[in-house]
C-alpha cells in the first residue's frame, strides 16, 4: 500500500550509538525526543536499547504510547492545566514555566500517590517557553522544592526553535549560574541542568559547554544525523532513517508553464513558475500536504524535480531522470524533520520497519 513510510531501524541504531558516544565524551546525558515519530514504541525501543534512559515528548498522548517502554518519560512542552491528571499518570517529569500548573501537578501527584519531577525553564532569548524574570524563577524553585507530590528536578533552556537564537558559551554559563543560584536557594544541587536541543550539539563538539550542564534533549540529531546550529550532518550517522514512497497515478507530457489567467494559492500568494520549455514529462503522485511537507522533502532520484503539492497531489517533473517511470511505479522521497512528523501523523501513510544496514 502507498503512501508508505519506510523506517530503517538499523540506521537509527547507528545514529543512537554515535550520538550517545559523542554526548558521553562531553559529560552529557541524553534525553531522546520522540515527538517527530509520534511516540512510536517500536522506534522508541531502539533508543532505549541503545542506552538512552530518558525519553521526551511534547504531547501526553505520545507519552501514553510509550507506556510499556522502560525509560524515564518527560513532557517537554509546558503542560496544559487541563491535562495534569494524564500527565502525572503517563509522565515522570515535565518542563514547566507556570507555578499555577506546578501546584496543580503537585496536587494531582499526591492524589495518585505518585511523584512528578519538575524541570523549570529559563528563557535565555529565544522567546518561547521559560521564565524571563529570574526572581520569579527562583521563587518558583523555592516553592516547588517544598512540595511533596511535585519534586524540583532541574533547570533547562530551549533555544533555536522560535527566534532561532543560537546557543553559545555565554548563554550556557548563564544557565549554570542560574542553576547554582537555585541550588543555593533550595539547599541541594539540581540533578538535571538541560542545555537545549540538537542546536547545542555543535557547541558541545567544540568543547563549549561548561561543566555544570549535564543534559541535552535530542531529536533531530539522533533521527537525521544533523546538528541544528550550522545544520550540518554529523560523521558516522545515517540521514535516511525515514523514506516515504508514493505511487504515480498520472504520467504525461505537459508544458512547464500553465495557460489561462493565474490567481492566488490558498496562502494568498501568486505562484512563481519556471519556464523549462513546452515538453516536460510530468507525474502526479498520490500524496499530499496531509501526508508530508514539500519544503522539507527531496526526491531520492536526483533527476526528479519536485514542483509542488496540493492536499492530495504531488507534482513531479521526471524529464531529466535517467530512470524510466510508469503509472503505478513508486517514487522514493527523503524526508526532513517536519515532513517526517507529518508522515507519522497521517493515518493514510502505512509504516514499515526495516532492520538492515
Ligand atoms: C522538540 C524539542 C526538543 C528536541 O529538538 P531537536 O532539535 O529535534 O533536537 C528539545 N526540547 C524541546 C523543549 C523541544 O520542544
Amino acid at each position: 500500500m502507498y503512501p508508505r513510510l519506510r523506517i530503517n531501524l538499523a540506521h537509527l541504531r547507528r545514529n543512537v550509538q554515535t550520538l550517545s558516544r559523542l554526548c558521553a565524551q562531553h559529560g552529557i546525558r541524553m534525553t531522546g525526543v520522540t515527538k517527530v515519530f509520534r511516540g512510536d514504541p517500536v522506534i522508541a525501543d531502539i533508543l532505549v536499547q541503545g542506552g538512552i534512559s530518558m525519553l521526551g515528548d511534547s504531547r501526553v498522548a505520545n507519552l501514553r504510547r510509550l507506556e510499556g517502554i522502560p525509560a524515564e518519560k518527560w513532557l517537554i512542552r509546558p503542560p496544559m492545566l487541563s491535562e495534569t491528571k494524564e500527565l502525572v499518570r503517563f509522565g515522570d517529569a515535565s518542563l514547566n514555566s507556570e507555578i499555577e500548573v506546578i501546584r496543580a501537578i503537585d496536587r494531582e501527584a499526591l492524589r495518585q500517590g505518585r511523584r512528578h519531577m519538575i524541570i523549570l525553564m529559563a528563557d535565555l532569548g529565544d522567546i518561547r517557553e521559560g521564565y524571563v524574570d529570574y526572581g520569579e524563577l527562583l521563587a518558583a524553585a523555592r516553592e516547588t522544592a517544598g512540595m511533596r507530590g511535585a519534586e524540583l528536578y532541574g533547570l533547562g533552556v530551549n533555544l533555536t526553535c522560535f527566534s532561532f537564537v543560537q546557543p553559545d558559551t555565554e548563554k550556557m554559563a548563564e544557565l549554570c549560574a542560574l542553576a547554582q543560584r537555585i541550588s543555593d536557594a533550595v539547599g541541594f544541587s539540581l540533578p538535571v541542568v538541560s542545555g537545549g536541543n540538537s542546536a547545542t550539539i555543535d557547541l558541545m563538539l567544540r568543547g563549549g559547554i561548561p561543566e555544570g550542564i549535564n543534559n541535552l534533549r535530542l531529536g533531530e540529531s539522533v533521527l537525521f544525523g544533523k546538528e541544528r546550529a550550522k545544520y550540518q550532518f554529523l560523521p558516522d550517522t545515517f540521514h535516511d532513517v525515514f523514506t516515504l514512497e508514493c505511487e504515480i497515478v498520472e504520467l504525461k507530457e505537459k508544458p512547464s508553464l500553465p495557460w489561462g489567467q493565474i490567481g492566488v494559492d490558498s496562502y494568498g500568494n501568486r505562484p512563481s513558475l519556471v519556464d523549462r520549455g513546452p515538453h516536460r514529462l510530468k507525474a502526479v503522485c498520490a500524496l499530499g500536504k496531509q501526508d508530508f511537507d514539500a519544503e522539507t522533502t527531496l526526491p531520492l532520484d536526483p533527476g526528479i524535480l519536485m514542483l509542488g503539492a496540493s492536499s492530495d497531489h504531488l507534482m513531479l517533473d521526471l524529464t531529466d531522470s535517467k530512470r524510466s517511470y510508469h503509472v503505478g511505479d513508486s517514487v522514493a522521497l527523503q524526508l526532513g524533520y517536519f515532513s517526517t512528523m507529518r508522515a507519522f501523523t497521517s493515518d493514510y501513510v502505512e509504516k514499515v520497519y526495516e532492520d538492515q544496514l
